[in-house]
This record gives structure tokens, C-alpha cells and sequence, in this order.
């Protein structure tokens, strides 16, 4: 399927690696040109490399990149010096560190919020009216699985998310979607990316137990019986961003392999 998105301009943050990098990838393999972000500079410039060696060539599109904290105010200046009219923006940053809520002070909760709320609120904040003006606009937030069914140990993602969640449902049905506009959060359940491998080594020595069993007994919970990949999940992103996809706006897309356990 054509998606009808070859030509526009996309901002991936958090692209580097894992999931970001796996929207990154299915967009420019729709020939849209991309800008990605993340802070270190290698990494992203190897995978902005492979993006071009593996499909930009043949698709045409541009694909750069810009070593940035999106968390902050002077990497977001720095981005959107770049270039800021964005016909798609995908949010993303590193999530919030796992623990016991009583152990979190208030900076550890403005980290959190600043990351995973108040972050994409400023890119959306930067980019809608432009997409409106133009009659076309995607916002991907990559949240999480955990906005629907909270994980105990993530309480400052439960909580950050939740923010913009909220955030999300009201902006996303305001004038803006009668404008081409669609608001729409991602939620990732288990993909097979760092952030997972580092959680389970974490875990690994905290209980003694191997990783391989850890993630052995992680996937008996995900009724799929795998964790997903970027690429899968790329290629979701890539069709929320599509022209298809234009009656699409305000929801809350999981995927997670099933396991969800509600009806809705
Ligand atoms: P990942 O593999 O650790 O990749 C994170 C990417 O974001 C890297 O490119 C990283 O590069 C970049 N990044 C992190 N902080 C940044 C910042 N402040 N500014 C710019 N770039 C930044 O993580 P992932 O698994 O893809 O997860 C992506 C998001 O989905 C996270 O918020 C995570 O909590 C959430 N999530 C993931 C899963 C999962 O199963 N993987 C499940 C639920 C939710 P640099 O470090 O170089 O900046």
C-alpha cells in the first residue's frame, strides 16, 4: 500500500536505536525525509547511515540528523534550527527509571514529566499550527502500554504518561483535526530493544535468575509468546502517519502482542 506520505518532512526523536529507530526506518522507506534525533552523536550517525545505505537511496528521500537532549529547551532550539516545518513528528525520549515510589524526590518527578509530558507537549505545541496551516499533520507520541495497564515498579511512567495522555485526548479533538491534523499516542508493550535487555539484566541481578529465564518467563505473560520488534512497530507508526490513516485521531494504540487483558 502507498501510504501518500512520500516527500514530507518528519522529526523522529529518540531515534538512534529501538523503537524510534524502527519509525525512522519505515518512514523513510515510504520515501518521507527524515530528521533524527538522540544524544549520542555515533550511534546516530551510524543508524542515519543504515537508514540511507538501506532504503533512502532508493526512495530519494533526505535523511539527517541532529545529536540533541529533546528534553531540553536549547535541543529543541537547536532541532527546529534545522529545520520546523515538520509534516510529522514522532515524540519519544528515554523512559523513567524503574523503583519504589518511595524513593522518587521531586526531581526524579520533574525528570519524569519534563521527559515524558511536558517534552512532547512542546513539539506539538511547535508544529501543529504549521501543519494546520498547510492541511496536513501526524503527531506519533510513543508512550506505553503501562498508560492502560499500570506497572507498579514504573510508577513515574504511569504517571508522566498519564499527563499526556490526557493532554492528548483534548488537543487532539480540538479545531485542529478539521484542519488534517491527527494527535494519536503509540503503545508499545515488550519490543525487543536496549531499554528491555537493560531491565532484565537489572532484574537478572537482583534475583540471581539468568536473563534467558527472565525473558523465557516474560514472554509465557504476552499471549503472542514473543516481544515485538522495531521494526513491526515502525511500520504501525508509519501507517498512523499515513494519508490513510487520516480518520484516525485521539487514540491510544497498543501493541503488545495481546497482552492486554481487557476487552476494550
Ligand atoms: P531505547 O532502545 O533505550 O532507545 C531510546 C532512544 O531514545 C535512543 O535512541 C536514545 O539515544 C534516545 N533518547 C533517550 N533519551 C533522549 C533524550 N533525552 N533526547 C533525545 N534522544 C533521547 O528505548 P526503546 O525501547 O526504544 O523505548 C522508547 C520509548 O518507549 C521509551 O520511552 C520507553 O520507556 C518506551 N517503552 C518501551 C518499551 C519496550 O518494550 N521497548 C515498552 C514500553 C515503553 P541517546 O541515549 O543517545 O539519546
Amino acid at each position: 500500500m502507498d501510504l501518500g506520505i512520500a516527500g514530507k518532512w518528519a522529526l523522529v526523536c529518540g531515534s538512534s536505536k529501538g523503537l524510534g529507530l524502527g519509525c525512522a526506518k519505515a518512514l523513510a522507506q515510504e520515501g518521507v525525509n527524515v530528521l533524527m534525533v538522540a544524544r549520542g552523536v555515533e550511534q546516530l550517525q551510524e543508524s542515519a547511515t543504515k537508514i540511507i545505505a538501506g532504503c533512502a537511496h532508493s526512495t530519494g528521500s533526505s535523511v539527517l540528523f541532529c545529536a540533541q537532549d529533546i528534553t531540553t529547551q536549547v535541543g529543541r532550539d537547536a532541532v527546529f534550527a534545522m529545520r520546523s516545518d515538520f509534516d510529522i513528528v514522532v515524540t519519544n525520549a528515554g523512559g523513567p527509571p524503574p523503583g519504589d515510589f518511595r524513593d522518587w524526590d521531586r526531581e526524579a518527578w520533574i525528570k519524569a514529566v519534563d521527559a515524558n509530558m511536558l517534552t512532547p507537549i512542546e513539539l506539538i505545541k511547535a508544529t501543529v499550527d504549521g501543519m494546520a496551516q498547510r492541511g496536513f499533520g501526524r503527531i506519533v507520541n510513543i508512550t506505553s502500554s503501562s498508560v492502560k495497564a499500570p506497572i507498579d515498579i514504573l510508577g513515574l511512567s504511569n504517571g508522566a504518561r498519564s499527563g499526556l495522555t490526557g493532554f492528548v485526548a483534548g488537543v487532539a479533538r480540538s479545531g485542529l483535526a478539521a484542519q488534517g491534523v491527527t494527535i494519536n499516542n503509540l503503545l508499545p508493550g515488550v519490543f525487543d530493544t536496549d531499554r528491555i535487555k537493560t531491565m532484565l539484566h537489572s532484574n537478572a541481578q537482583k534475583t540471581g535468575q539468568t536473563v534467558e529465564a527472565l525473558a523465557d518467563a516474560r514472554r509465557k505473560t504476552i499471549p503472542a509468546r514473543r516481544f515485538g520488534n522495531p521494526d513491526e512497530f515502525g511500520a504501525i507508526c508509519a501507517f498512523l502517519c499515513s494519508v490513510q490513516a487520516g480518520y484516525i485521531n485521539g487514540q491510544n494504540v497498543l501493541a503488545d502482542g495481546g497482552a492486554y487483558p481487557g476487552t476494550y
